[in-house]
């Protein structure tokens, strides 16, 4: 494709962000449509990067594991354009249980999986009490797996400084809701309100919403929305910017709480004693509501992992809608002549974004990714409109 080529992404969050960024710096023209949707996923997600706990060894797990090796890259490049982002730091991630099995078994997993990825950093298990000693509201009967390269980012600041880094590369961003511009079967670029934009390549990377975007193409993305219902507090005073992630799995109790990923719960600190606790899973459509079921299981959640969170201010409860697909696997690669698509990062939207932008960016100029996608074809699970 000539360097002369334009390029329009549609979406606002993570993934678009990069995608832009990634094309703008190389001297791509770019335009971005962003609508505004309320519950962008990439503002409610909780930040946390640490792939490596999963027992799965698939395309998916590896797509995000190279998008935490990304991150150190990305942000220096980000410096080096002017464009810092100061909300990403490598603060190490405490897993906690109380079943010593569990432990072992990921401990010794983490380690088998360094020789791929060093970044997983040093792998320790901490011995009852100890974990409550680095996060300090954690029950102190936790024992857990301390992995060293486990980071934090906040996804409203490493999206706004992508964005900002792009259009100082010269990307337009506009403001509205887009749709892809076609016409006797060939993609002509988007349409936004009565404005009619020509584009080389449309980029539709918007998360839960791509699938609707899609729809005018004739074939059905299997991708949709889970809600995600996620809590912030403070704790006056408390030194909350270096606190490690804390992933917690097999805990009697929490399990159980209603409408709330007991499996599966999290906390982690930002800078100014700010503490978030995630997060639901719900199948409820684009229905954008923070709940009482949602919030009771949540803080109940929260006080049976960190007791010392009793005394925390609410400050805010995010809902956000994962784009999740049928099969759990991300959409990335052509779905038509023109037309790219990347979405479906589902719960690890913010460790595998970057990463899927940067590929993105690669396929809507025609070069080879850096990486195998096929596990991503767009392609591989699409029924046409008339129900093929
Ligand atoms: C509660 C919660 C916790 C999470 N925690 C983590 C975590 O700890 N770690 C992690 O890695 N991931 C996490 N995630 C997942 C992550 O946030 C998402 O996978 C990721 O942000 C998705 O980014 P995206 O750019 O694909 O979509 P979004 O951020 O949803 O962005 C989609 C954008 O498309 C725009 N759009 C839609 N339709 C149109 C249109 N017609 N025209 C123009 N624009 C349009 C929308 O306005 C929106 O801006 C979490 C998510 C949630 C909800």
């Amino acid at each position: 494709m000539a360097a002369s080529s334009r390029v329009a992404i549609v979406g606002g969050g993570i993934v678009a962000a990069s995608i832009a960024y990634h094309l703008a710096r190389r001297g791509v023209s770019v335009l971005v449509f962003e609508s505004a949707e309320v519950g962008r996923a990439t503002d409610a997600g909780a930040g946390i990067i640490c792939p490596w706990t999963t027992a799965v060894d698939d395309a998916r797990y590896r797509l995000s594991a190279a998008g935490a090796a990304y991150y150190p890259r990305l942000l220096a490049q980000l410096a080096e354009d002017g464009r810092p982002d100061p909300s990403y730091a490598r603060v190490g991630t405490v897993y906690v249980s109380t079943s010593d099995e569990l432990l072992g078994g990921l401990a010794g997993r983490l380690r088998s999986r360094i020789p791929d990825a060093p970044e997983i950093g040093a792998v320790e298990v901490l011995a009852a009490g100890q974990p409550a000693g680095r996060f300090p509201p954690l029950d102190a009967a936790l024992g857990g797996v301390w992995i060293g390269g486990g980071a934090r980012v906040d996804g409203r600041s490493i999206r706004d400084s992508l964005m900002r880094a792009a259009t100082s590369h010269g990307a337009s961003l506009i403001s509205g809701t887009a749709a892809v511009d076609q016409a006797a079967g060939r993609v002509r670029g988007v349409l936004a309100g009565s404005d009619r934009f020509t584009a080389d390549t449309v980029v539709v990377a918007a998360g839960a919403w791509t699938g609707k975007i899609c729809e005018c193409l004739g074939s059905s993305l299997p991708i949709g929305p889970q809600r995600g219902q996620i809590v912030h507090v403070e704790l006056p005073g408390a030194d909350t910017g270096h606190w490690p992630v804390v992933l917690a799995g097999g805990i009697e109790g929490t399990a159980t709480l209603a409408g709330f990923d007991g499996d599966h719960p999290y906390l982690l600190g930002f800078p100014g004693g700010r503490v978030v606790f995630g997060a639901t899973t719900e199948d409820v459509g684009f229905e954008h509501a923070v709940t009482v079921r949602g919030l009771a299981g949540l803080l109940t959640g929260a006080i049976a992992l960190a007791p010392g969170l009793g005394q925390a201010r609410l400050l805010e409860t995010r809902v956000g809608f994962r784009p999740v697909t049928a099969d759990g696997s991300p959409l990335l690669g052509r779905l038509d002549d023109g037309l790219v698509v990347a979405a479906g990062n589902g719960p690890e939207g913010l460790t595998a974004g970057p990463w899927m932008g940067k590929l993105a960016a690669d396929l809507a100029v025609g070069e080879r990714p850096d990486a195998d996608i096929t596990a991503f074809d767009p392609r591989r699970a699409t029924t046409s409109a008339a129900g093929g």
